[in-house]
């Protein structure tokens, strides 16, 4: 399973990079900038953790070391929104092992559902897609948002998953399967 896991990845992550440079004039990512991992409560599925945990094995003892306490202050406090255990000096330590939501951040998105187009959190900083958006009446004003769902239950139970015969099993809290 996580070998078809992986390849769905890779197509996953080539849609992604087209989002990305589509929307680049809203985009202000830049490396060393962590505010997406910073505050959140990161829903991962249990396909998800299994290929986490494939990461966390190959990390050097140092920083396994370092992942390890902080989830010890994390299950300590249970708090509902908090800094991602696995991120170290403002960097992802489990990069390419990260989850959908990790892979998503930054983007925004319309919501079918809704009606509305769903924005990062960062747009509250001044960040990505702050350019068109009206903090004072909530309005967005952009000509061509990502039409895809981008929230994991979508993404992870899409007919494309069902292509690579994925199953993600239940999507919790990434603090609770800590
Ligand atoms: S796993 Fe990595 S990318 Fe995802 S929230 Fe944590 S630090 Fe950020």
């Amino acid at each position: 399973m996580l070998e078809r896991y992986k390849k769905f990845l890779e197509k996953f992550d080539k849609r992604l990079d087209k989002y990305f440079e589509n929307q680049c004039e809203y985009i202000k990512c830049k490396e060393g900038c962590s505010l997406c991992c910073e505050v959140g409560e990161y829903p991962f599925s249990r396909l998800e953790i299994e290929y986490l945990m494939q990461g966390i094995m190959q990390l050097p003892a140092s920083v396994k070391s370092v992942i390890k306490e902080n989830i010890k202050q994390l299950k300590k406090n249970q708090p509902k929104m908090y800094r991602c255990p696995f991120l170290i000096k403002s960097s992802c330590s489990v990069y390419p092992y990260r989850g959908i939501v990790c892979r998503t951040h930054g983007l925004a998105w319309f919501d079918e559902d809704e009606e509305k187009i769903k924005l990062p959190y960062c747009v509250n900083k001044g960040l990505n897609y702050a350019k068109v958006f009206d903090r004072e009446t909530g309005e967005v004003f952009l000509p061509e948002p990502i039409k895809e769902r981008l929230r994991i239950d979508s993404i992870l139970r899409s007919k494309e998953a069902e292509e690579y015969e994925i199953e993600c099993g239940e999507i919790r809290p990434l603090i609770k399967w800590l």
